[in-house]
Parts: structure tokens; C-alpha cells; sequence
């Protein structure tokens, strides 16, 4: 409460960082935007529940003639997916062939950046730890899949697990979110690495799954860190309890560790993910808004990309973050505050329907 006190004292000029997004605001801000981008879980839901306003005020935007893109670190759905879910919890959005076109998930960045990365490479294979969802953006760029669902140890140890058959022409390892993660499938992502030219690719470095009830609560960030997870281990600081499943990023860095070599990551807040958006939409940075409820992933990449941010406070981040990185020394952390804040996107209504 103290830093909600103290971030709205010092939000009272208009040249401060992270000021209170009023509707008055809203309207100068919506009127030199043709794009937002939002984030989804924490944002526009949680798990399978819209955040109250949300729906009405995506499709207040989309009234007002303004494009919508739709950004996600999460690997298990498809374009096609997203888009259901969109319309589902009543976001509207386009159907039929065009469903899907509005969103940039990282299992369709993933595909893309395969795409370029294996073009001329006949009949490329991917071993994939991950879901079937992504395996199906990466066929549909012409990019076969192997490994998906469980794997089971074969054999009695060591010696047996190294010598279980490999499939030819797999030229890129992809760790996405894969509850089927083992033993067996580490060692196999092992040993596709260490033939020549094997591409590593993780979807993103998330370190906890978002809860499908709640909120969800970062775990730990190292001063100095490059955001999006790449941090020494720590101890959580006593208001942080990591409560909340592993995340994909867990895996990476397991693959990472075992194949002594960094993964090449897509998701936020890689600027590879804008790259994806900006390439389809053809996108004016400076009238652009990111709208996000992390600030090491969300906020990062618009401020990073040059658009301007907005926080909602309706997932991870809080106003003591924000804080807490204008407060930092650390230069990594002082990019991570955002322009401007929101109790939730139903903030923005006010200044749509006047
Ligand atoms: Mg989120």
C-alpha cells in the first residue's frame, strides 16, 4: 500500500514514468495509437475466466477502428486455439480463415523462426519437447516433428539410454512447455545437439506457469540479470513465495545445462516476437502500445522495441515492483517500468465510449 501511495505521488507530473492511465489520459494516448498489443493471461483472463471489462473494452477498441495483436509466451496453443478462446470469453476477433491471424504465440514464432532458420534444408525435422500444439505450427511450416508425449527409459541404464535410435534429419531441438519432460528425452535432446548444426530454441524463459484461479507469483530475479529468466539462483525475498508450478523455462535451462551451450529463446522478451508482428502488420513503433502484467517480459519488450507501455495490475506485477526497478541501480531493471498503469484494461472504457 505504502508503494501504491508512493508510486501515485509520484505519477502526479505528467513526465513521470509510470503514471495512473486516467481517462482523460487514455484519450490523448488512444488518439496516436493505431495498435495495441496486449499480453493474455493476466490481462485479458485468468485461466479460463475474462478479467471483469476486459471483453467490453477489446471490443470498444476494435469499434474504434483500432488493430489488436495478441502476444504470449505460452507454447501450448495454437493461432487457431487462441482465437477460439478469444472469441469464447467474448474478446470478438476474426473467425473462419482469418481466426488466429491477430495472435503471436510463441509456438507460431517458434515455427517462424525455424522457417528462416532451416529454409534450404531438405525435409527438416525437429525433435520437440513439447506440446502438440506446437509441433503443429512447426508442420505447418513444413518443419516434421518428433518427440512429443511421453518417453519412458529403454534399457537398464546409462550405456542402453545413449544407444536407443535417432531420427535422421533432425536439424533443431525446441523446448517448449512439455509435462512429458524426462530423463529419457534429456538424453535424447543431448545427443540431436551433438550432431553438427543442431539448432537449440526454447519458446521462452518463464520460470512459473500462470495459476488458472489466481495470481501467480514471480520467483526470484537476479540484480543485473538480463530479464526474462536468465538469473543465478537466489533466495526468494520473503514476499515472493514461489507458490506456483515450474515453468518452461525450467527446461530450458535443464537442456541448456546438459548440452553446455545457450538456447536461442523466441519468446518475450526476445524482440524476435515484435519482429513477428511487425513483419505481418507492418507496425509504426511510435503508435503502438504494449499492454502487459510483467514487467521482466511484457514491459521489457515495448520498452525495448520503442512502444509505449502500459501495466495492468490484474496479474504478476505489482506498483512495489515498479518500484523497486526505478529504485535499482541496475540498469536491466530501470527499462522494466512502463508509462503508464492500470487497475485493470476496463480502465480504458471511460475514454472509449464518451
Ligand atoms: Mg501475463
Amino acid at each position: 500500500m505504502a508503494a501504491a501511495t508512493a508510486m501515485a505521488a509520484a505519477a502526479d507530473g505528467d513526465d513521470a514514468r509510470c503514471v495512473r492511465l486516467s481517462a482523460e489520459r487514455a484519450q490523448a494516448l488512444l488518439a496516436d495509437v493505431d495498435t495495441l498489443l496486449f499480453d493474455c493471461d493476466g490481462v485479458l483472463w485468468r485461466g479460463e475466466t475474462a478479467v471483469p471489462g476486459a471483453p467490453e473494452a477489446l471490443r470498444a477498441l476494435r469499434a474504434r477502428g483500432k488493430r489488436l495483436g495478441f502476444i504470449t509466451n505460452n507454447s501450448s496453443k495454437t493461432r487457431a486455439a487462441y482465437a477460439e478462446k478469444l472469441r469464447r470469453l467474448g474478446f470478438g476477433g476474426p473467425a473462419g480463415p482469418s481466426a488466429g491471424l491477430e495472435v503471436f504465440g510463441t509456438a507460431y514464432c517458434t515455427a517462424l523462426y525455424l522457417r528462416q532458420r532451416l529454409a534450404g534444408a531438405p525435409s527438416p525435422k525437429a525433435y520437440v519437447l513439447g506440446s502438440p500444439a506446437l509441433a503443429a505450427e512447426l508442420e505447418a511450416v513444413g518443419v516434421a516433428c518428433v518427440g512429443v508425449g511421453p518417453e519412458p527409459l529403454q534399457g537398464e541404464g546409462p550405456g542402453d539410454w545413449l544407444h536407443a535410435p535417432l531420427e535422421p534429419d533432425v536439424r533443431a531441438v525446441v523446448v517448449g512447455f512439455d509435462p512429458h519432460f524426462s530423463y529419457m528425452k534429456l538424453t535424447r535432446a543431448l545427443r540431436y545437439l551433438q550432431q553438427p548444426g543442431c539448432l537449440l530454441v526454447g519458446t521462452n524463459m518463464d520460470n512459473r506457469l500462470p495459476l488458472e484461479n489466481g495470481r501467480f507469483i514471480a520467483g526470484p530475479c537476479a540484480p543485473g540479470q538480463e530479464a526474462g529468466g536468465r538469473a543465478r539462483a537466489l533466495s526468494p525475498p520473503a514476499d515472493r513465495v514461489p507458490l506456483c508450478p515450474a515453468g518452461t523455462g525450467c527446461l530450458v535451462r535443464a537442456v541448456e545445462m546438459a548440452a553446455q551451450r545457450q538456447a536461442d529463446i523466441i519468446g518475450k522478451p526476445s524482440r524476435f516476437m515484435f519482429d513477428c508482428v511487425s513483419q505481418e502488420y507492418g507496425i509504426d513503433p511510435e503508435r503502438t502500445v504494449m499492454v502487459g502484467d510483467r514487467l521482466d517480459t511484457d514491459i521489457l519488450l515495448g520498452v525495448t522495441c520503442g512502444l509505449k507501455t502500459i501495466l495492468t495490475l490484474t496479474g504478476v506485477s505489482t506498483l512495489g515492483d515498479v518500484k523497486r526497478n526505478q529504485d535499482s541501480d541496475c540498469v536491466a531493471k530501470k527499462k522494466m517500468v512502463p508509462d503508464f498503469y492500470v487497475d485493470s484494461i476496463a480502465d480504458l472504457l471511460p475514454a472509449l465510449q464518451g
